[in-house]
């Protein structure tokens, strides 16, 4: 699975969020389409949510570099 920054206009995947996504989450090798887009917040709120449900693993400080790598 990969996260890629993106700026292309597309709105946040969230049901009920109109807000610019900012993030794409994608499977590699699977189509565009299936990709999972994210805004900010929304992101932010999921990663909480995420952190707080699986805790304890201390892989979160990789999530600078996985944004960064956009190919
Ligand atoms: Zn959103």
């Amino acid at each position: 699975m990969k996260l890629t920054k993106i700026d292309s206009g597309v709105l946040c995947d969230m049901g009920g969020c109109v807000k610019k996504a900012a993030y794409a989450v994608s499977m590699e090798g699977k189509p565009l389409f299936t990709r999972l887009y994210l805004c900010p917040d929304c992101a932010g709120q999921l990663k909480k949510l995420l952190d707080k449900e699986l805790g304890g693993k201390k892989e979160v400080k990789n999530e600078k570099e996985v944004c960064r790598r956009d190919s």
